[in-house]
């Protein structure tokens, strides 16, 4: 890997560590998710970089794609289980972080579960990167995931994985799982990955919300809908192949023709959906996430202050 794109990944790393501790402080009973995300994307942009997906706040059984809407009204309710997902990137290079924490802190015999909820996939997280480096296979380290969360009494979401990233581009291929997989890719040094153990005190399968406030340019399409044309003009030029929300492009046209353009682009293919995914029996889920660079002997983790 050439320096300097180790030097970018590094950088958005630690920009995305630092906002995550101060982004962490701000979730409290009755704090709005709107404030808490527009902190956070703010902060990224204040720092010289950019967002690399919205950010994602998912609450209790939401496992992930949940980022608040432009007129989301919606605040932290004391013991809910709040998992901040945000990702920064410089020039490109990516970096994705998340964290688990309670509303209003431990407390009850209830939060103690959640608190230790939280541990799991966080022990989990330092597990797996424990057992990165070259040669090793993906299945191998997420069965070293799946081990730590059932053996804390809790199931690993099966359906959610870690995933390699690239220059521009989240998910480029290559997972790793959750569970102990059939497969696995071999990983390799320079590799790039984004680990991210979700467990769960549910089923351990996620399934799709029929909305989605999150979505990606795919390509250009013809579309009847001027709205439609305007807002895929405008996600190709400022966010090329990374997600964008609904929250980001909601000034771009009138509020009542949002979602039927935001429908139409998905119909015609010309956008991709994150659907917000749910916890299969509405379970609660937690996640520990780090983007780890695979070096000779292990790895070295970039999301850190
Ligand atoms: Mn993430
Ligand atoms: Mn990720």
């Amino acid at each position: 890997m050439e320096d300097e794109e180790r030097e970018k990944l590094f950088e958005a790393g630690k920009i995305a560590a630092r906002i995550m501790e101060e982004g962490i402080e701000k979730i409290e009973e009755g704090a709005k998710l709107l404030d808490l995300a527009n902190f956070v994307e703010r902060e990224i942009e204040a720092r010289g970089a950019k967002p690399a997906f919205p950010v994602n706040i998912s609450v209790n059984y939401i496992a992930a794609h949940y980022s608040p809407q432009a007129w989301d009204e919606s605040v932290f309710k004391k013991g809910d289980l709040v998992k901040l997902d945000i990702g920064v990137h410089v020039d490109g290079y990516i970096a994705d972080i998340a964290r688990s924490t309670i509303v209003g802190g431990g407390g009850s015999t209830e939060q103690n579960d959640l608190n230790k909820l939280i541990e799991a996939s966080k022990k989990a997280l330092d597990n797996a990167i424990k057992v990165i480096k070259p040669g090793i296979k993906t299945n191998e380290v997420g069965e070293v995931i799946e081990n730590t969360i059932k053996k804390m009494g809790f199931m690993p979401i099966s359906n959610l994985t870690g995933h390699k990233l690239a220059r521009w581009n989240l998910h480029s291929g290559t997972v790793i799982p959750n569970i102990k997989t059939r497969h696995g890719d071999t990983i390799n040094e320079g590799d790039v990955y984004a680990i991210e153990p979700f467990a769960t005190d549910g089923f351990g399968r996620v399934v799709d919300d029929p909305n989605a406030i999150i979505f990606r340019y795919l390509e250009d399409r013809p579309l009847r809908m001027k709205e439609a044309r305007d807002i895929l003009k405008y996600v190709r030029e400022n966010y090329k192949t990374l997600p964008f929300a609904e929250r980001w492009i909601s000034g771009l046209v009138p509020r009542f023709r949002l979602n039927h353009a935001l429908r139409q682009l998905a119909h015609t293919k010309a956008i991709y959906s994150y659907h917000i995914l749910k916890e299969k029996n509405r379970g609660i889920v937690s996640q520990a996430e780090h983007t780890v660079i695979v070096t000779e002997s292990g790895c070295e983790i970039t999301t850190v202050g």
